[in-house]
């Protein structure tokens, strides 16, 4: 039996990736859909064979509550939206699923967490590359041992962030520039492939606050992450050149080389290993199943079996602190130390 999912927000990502994935995906159906524009969503209605009465325009939400066709929601909005609609999801009796970055504040954070632990219902963060079998492979591998100690890992995440006047260049609505929006899978991809939790960063921001992209937040940062073991992860996040997306990671007797490593699709894995004096370098072929399907697939089995997804609101939290320090060490110009992380997930 699918688990019946609402979309909510009806932009780029929505009817680019998340929409056509339901097509692909085992355990979930799509099964209402929530816009503010009731003509793009009863266009969008009629081509995924939605009825007017799952329809939803962000006044009549609520009224999911009533709408036992719906299961989980799954929030697709500007960064700043997401605490409201996932309160008011929770408070429907819906599980959540909920887009990157999970919102602009730590406060916010712990308001959705505590909205849904009220509500007892499950709340996940869409992490998609915790879901996809690169990913999975390089944590296996870093984690396995069999490289020696991870010593560095670099990561970029960047593109060209255009055209001006866009919800992503207002602070209010996104919380930062292309740090929470991009440069946070560097930060999430740091902390899954150590395993460890930061305790120190360190940052710097580099921004042309006169292009009007850029009055309110920032285009190229770099920030740097130390780790308990001694790793060091050294990230970089940009909005105003031509897209790259990589991911190293350096250990004495070998590296995993992702490029891209955080596509949605078309991801590509190289491994070198040392071994007798000889260095041996390996392209790792893996399956690229739909990275959202794969996501919403596992949101669909925890949520029926009432279980807690591999990428929980405290996943989210825990990015939003770091991101909140990263933020001060630019601006204060020097290390900023992390407190330890409260109880993780052992599973991850
Ligand atoms: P988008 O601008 O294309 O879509 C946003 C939607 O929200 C639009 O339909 C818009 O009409 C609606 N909206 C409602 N109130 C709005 C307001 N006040 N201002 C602007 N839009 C408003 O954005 P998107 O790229 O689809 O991103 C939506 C969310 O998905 C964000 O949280 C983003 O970080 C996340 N996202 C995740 C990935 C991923 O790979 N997981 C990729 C892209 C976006």
């Amino acid at each position: 039996e699918r688990l019946g999912f609402a979309v909510v927000g009806l932009g780029e990502l929505a009817l680019h990736q998340v929409l056509p994935a339901f097509g692909r995906a085992k355990r979930c159906r799509l099964a209402a859909l929530v816009s503010g524009d009731a003509d793009k969503a009863r266009a969008v209605a009629s081509q995924y064979g939605i009825g007017r009465e799952n329809l939803y325009d962000y006044k009549a939400y609520d009224r999911l509550a009533d709408d036992p066709a719906v299961d989980v929601v799954y929030i697709i909005l500007p960064n700043s939206m997401h605490l409201e609609f996932t309160s008011r999801a929770a408070a429907a009796g819906k599980h959540v699923l909920c887009e990157k970055p999970m919102a602009t504040s730590a406060a916010d954070c712990e308001a959705m967490i505590a909205a849904c632990e009220k509500a007892k219902k499950q709340l996940m963060i869409a992490y998609r590359c915790q879901y996809e079998p690169h990913h999975r492979e390089a944590i296996r591998l870093a984690r396995s041992g069999e490289l020696g100690p991870l010593r560095l890992i670099e990561a970029t995440n960047g593109q060209n962030q255009g055209p001006p006047g866009q919800w992503r260049h207002r602070k209010a609505l996104a919380g930062g520039g292309s740090l929470p929006d991009v440069g946070i899978y560097c930060l999430n991809a740091a902390r899954y492939i150590t395993g460890e939790e930061p305790s120190e960063v360190s940052a710097q921001v580099l921004t042309d606050s006169s292009d009007p992209r850029f009055a309110e937040v920032e285009d190229r940062i770099a920030f740097q992450l130390k780790f308990p073991s001694g790793v060091l992860a050294d990230c970089r996040s940009y909005y105003s050149a031509h897209e790259s997306r990589r991911c190293r990671v350096m250990a004495e007797r070998g590296w995993i080389d992702m490029d891209p490593a955080f596509s949605y699709q078309g991801l590509r894995m190289k491994v070198a290993r040392v071994e007798r004096g000889a260095e041996h370098v390996s392209e790792v072929r893996l399956p690229s199943p739909d990275q959202f399907a794969a996501e919403m697939d596992h949101m669909a089995e925890r949520a029926a079996r009432g279980e807690r997804p591999h990428t929980p609101g405290e996943e989210g939290l825990q990015d939003q602190r770091i991101i909140e320090a990263i933020y001060r060490a630019a601006r204060e110009g020097r290390p900023v130390p992390l407190a330890a992380a409260p109880g993780r997930d052992a599973t991850r």
